[in-house]
């Protein structure tokens, strides 16, 4: 063997021996709800698409008629031939929903937060990051080559005291953190936050992709927290807009500067038209149907309801087990009753803390609630 797959291999080991070594399984999303696996149907709470709007008909349809006319692939990046009027199009709808003075469009979240950070932040800078954020705001934290300080998750007083030891030498800083936390549920207290930051002299960046379509009346965790300046407003177009891509929505200048400088929009092929025309039809949905807006909430704190755990606050809500192995065995025992929860492991959550995450769908019934709550109650205890 050479040395490269000697490496690759060894490492495999490793993972496997602490539950950790993770496994493409082939699934079909069949509806908005339904995933086929393994030959069997089965209920998902492990799918980001909160309003079923991935398979909605207005959306398969504007994406097929956009395909049709535009054909896939977008051919370049945009600055070059890849700037299709859908995509203008998009980022003026989403700056209007946030209330921001522009929008840019991305390829997905993981390049928006890489690309983002280091066009506004380097070396002599400093970026604070909430210690549970999305590894992709960890990604560009660390590429832009300021210093990367974690603060303790949700922790103002923690923020606060890193900003006043660490502000002063520094150049410029950076507040950077989930708005509902992709892993917990949770929402940053970004009415702090944004005071703290302010206070400071810092920008503040929010990740809202699992608040858009979700919570604040779909307009996102913002909403919630109107007396917030938030300064790049980042979301995905992946979760309850049922497409993919991502935006930041700014004021003018910084979009602008975004545009010409971020290498995550510069170097890569742009967002294909037909995703924009999915995620434009989504949009329209999100703005009129208010019920469904509430749908997953609803769900998500029937859920939380029924097993006595703190309220949800978003779609997402977390059974935490501990170890990897418990996790996985739960996720296994609730496959063979039909129910999708896929068991996550670190490092995508911290040391014992492995979990079911799992994610309501306005399309869950409540009977597909109460069984899932039926399904995970003996592992509550455990
Ligand atoms: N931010 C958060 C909070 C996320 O949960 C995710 C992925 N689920 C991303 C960014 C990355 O988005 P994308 O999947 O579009 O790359």
């Amino acid at each position: 063997m050479d040395s490269l797959a000697a490496f690759a291999t060894d490492k495999l080991a490793a993972l496997e021996s602490q539950s950790l070594r993770r496994r493409l399984r082939p699934t079909r999303r069949t509806d908005g709800v339904c995933v086929e696996r393994g030959g069997r149907r089965l209920v998902s709470f492990s799918c980001n698409d909160y309003l079923g709007l991935s398979h909605h008909p207005a959306v398969k349809a504007a994406a097929a008629a956009a395909i049709e006319s535009e054909g896939l692939g977008a051919g370049a990046s945009r600055l070059v031939t890849g700037d299709n009027p859908l995509l203008a199009t998009l980022e003026r709808r989403l700056a209007a929903l946030k209330g921001a003075e522009a929008a840019c469009v991305f390829g997905s979240g993981y390049l928006a937060n890489l690309g983002i950070i280091p066009t506004f932040m380097g070396a002599g800078d400093i970026v604070l990051v909430d210690e549970l954020a999305h590894a992709c705001i960890w990604g560009g934290a660390r590429l832009s080559g300021a210093q990367v300080i974690s603060f303790r998750h949700n922790d103002v007083d923690d923020l606060t005291g890193k900003l006043a030891a660490a502000r002063g030498s520094a150049r410029r800083a950076l507040v950077a953190t989930d708005g509902v936390f992709s892993m917990d549920g949770d929402i940053a207290p970004l009415d702090d936050i944004s005071r703290t930051a302010q206070a400071w002299d810092a920008w503040l960046l929010v990740d809202d992709a699992h608040g858009l379509g979700v919570v604040g009346g779909g307009v996102g965790v913002g909403a919630l927290f109107p007396s917030a300046r938030i300064d790049l407003s980042m979301g995905t177009l992946s979760k309850a807009l049922g497409a993919y891509g991502a935006y930041v929505c700014a004021a003018q200048p910084v979009i602008d500067l975004i545009k010409s400088r971020t290498r995550t929009v510069v170097y890569t092929t742009a967002l294909p038209p037909a995703v924009a025309a999915g995620a434009l039809a989504a949009l329209d949905i999100i703005i009129t149907e208010p019920k469904r807006v509430a749908a997953p909430r609803l769900r998500a704190r029937r859920l939380t309801r029924s097993l006595g755990l703190p309220t949800a606050e978003s779609a997402i809500v977390p059974i935490v087990l501990g170890d990897a192995e418990t996790a996985l065995a739960a996720a296994a025992d609730l496959e063979r009753q039909g129910l999708l929860a896929v068991a996550i492991r670190p490092p995508t959550v911290p040391a014992n803390t492995a979990r079911l995450r799992i994610a309501c769908s306005a399309l869950h019934t409540e009977s597909q609630i109460d069984d899932l709550a039926a399904a995970l109650q003996p592992w509550m205890q455990a």
